[in-house]
């Protein structure tokens, strides 16, 4: 880092904010024309239309294996929920919010259902059709046989986490036959190595932290020729899973007769920890709504690395250590230092904005949406619950104003990014918390 603290203080009053936890609204001055932002990317439409057709691929095993998929066909999806109640509870704003509820995604309860599974799914198709037991047009249900098992077995898939990418990765990995690995910091929350080894995953703990535990996950699978890592600040492959979230998103709207065009702005707030899930999402949405949709990225006052990365422009070059913020959050899905390099340099002409929140308001709003709408989220899923307070009437005004947007008509969503595989007891404290 160049600049002392001192000097990026000076710079605007958004890094104060940061270094002294104070919740604030990041307007991207970086903002481009959706054409020309995308233009520029690693990615393209081309890129999420191939991992849809790959998940398309997948459905009828995905169904035979999840039962719980069937009745959607076997694609791993989630409601798009009307919360009248909360709305009001929110504040007196002109448009309507609706609440994505990836929460409640099957097969691991969170948004790493979408790129966490996609990643293990590309893997398993790639290897089936290298061994020579599957072809692009078979019924891929033959996958589940004894056969195609034996042959991932053979194979290995490791992952750093403390959460739910190891839920998804874990989970996935198992059922198709691979031996998995989940490397995990000893404070991980004992459930979730409960689950993953209930489902033949293997845990193993380290007593550093977090990064030690991604570190050696990393040095141990380069080893193993036939293990693959799945890299949560890297892979591409995670970034495409998520992506294809946006046109399910559209056929959902589309259902429920919401335009989204120049005249019907659709603002997205997604809770942001490394970046590939809230970015690969909001990629998606640019690709399919370009400059009528309105994406931002909402992350606690304690791990701000995405909001830091794009302010500074430093990206992974600057980790909110270095800005004297100690990364603990009770939103666990978003306790990261340091964001992830290829998401932030592929969203910086792409994103509206970001915003910090609090944790208390974080347990506040857990505790109102399960009082008023009965649902039940985790503390990271909340994050996005904030912004359209904060579009509407708060810091974050001049955005809609600047461009004449028309508020009355607008749509927010708010991405519930995960909650329903957390054991009720551990809800419960999480609720009584507030
Ligand atoms: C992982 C996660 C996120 C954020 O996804 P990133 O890819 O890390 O940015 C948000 N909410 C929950 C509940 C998560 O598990």
């Amino acid at each position: 880092m160049e600049k002392t603290l001192a000097q990026w203080r000076a710079e605007g009053p958004v890094f104060g904010d940061l270094m002294d936890l104070r919740e604030t609204v990041w307007l991207n001055p970086g903002l481009v024309p959706a054409a020309a932002g995308l233009d520029g990317a690693d990615v393209t439409a081309a890129d999420v239309a191939g991992a849809a057709a790959r998940l398309e691929r997948f459905a009828p095993y995905i169904a035979r294996v999840f039962p719980e998929t069937a009745a959607a066909g076997g694609l791993i999806e989630s409601p798009l929920a009307e919360i009248p109640v909360m709305q009001r509870a929110l504040g007196d704003f002109p448009g309507r919010l609706l609440l994505k509820q990836d929460s409640h995604l099957p097969i691991s309860g969170s948004i790493k259902a979408r790129g966490g599974i996609y990643e293990v799914l590309h893997l398993a198709e790639e290897i089936a059709i290298r061994e020579g037991v599957l072809s692009l047009e078979d019924n891929y249900e033959k996958l589940a046989e004894p056969d195609c098992r034996a042959i991932f077995g053979r194979y290995a898939v490791a992952v750093g986490s403390t959460g739910n990418l190891g839920l998804s990765i874990g989970i996935m990995s198992a059922a198709l036959g691979f031996r998995v690995t989940v490397h995990m910091s000893a404070d991980a929350r004992q459930w979730k190595k409960d689950m993953l080894r209930s489902k033949g995953v293997t845990v193993v703990e380290y007593a550093g932290d977090y990064s030690k535990a991604v570190a050696e996950g990393r040095r141990q699978a380069a080893a193993d020729p036939f293990c693959h890592f799945v890299d949560d600040e890297n892979s591409k492959t995670l970034f495409l899973g998520y992506a294809v979230a946006a046109e399910r998103l559209k056929k959902q709207l589309e259902e429920r007769h919401i335009p989204v065009d120049g005249e019907h702005p659709l603002f997205v707030y997604l809770p942001c920890g490394v970046g590939g899930g809230p970015g690969g999402v909001a990629f998606g949405l640019k690709l399919i709504y370009g400059d009528n949709v309105h994406c931002f990225f909402a992350e606690p006052t304690h791990a701000p690395c995405m909001t830091l990365g794009l302010a500074t422009g430093l990206h992974d070059g600057i980790s909110v250590e270095d800005f004297g913020i100690d990364g603990k959050t009770a939103a666990d899905g978003l306790a990261v230092g340091r964001a992830s390099s290829f998401v932030g340099r592929t969203m910086a002409p792409l994103l509206s904005g970001c915003y910090t929140v609090e944790d208390d308001r974080l347990y506040r709003l857990l505790r109102q949406m399960a009082d008023t709408e009965h649902i039940r989220l985790e503390p990271s899923a909340l994050a996005g619950v904030p912004g359209m307070g904060l579009v509407c009437a708060g810091a974050g005004s001049a955005y809609a104003r600047e461009r004449g947007l028309k508020l009355e008509n607008a749509v927010h969503i708010a991405w519930a990014t995960g909650g329903s595989m957390v054991p009720p007891e551990i809800w419960q404290e999480y609720y009584s918390f507030s």
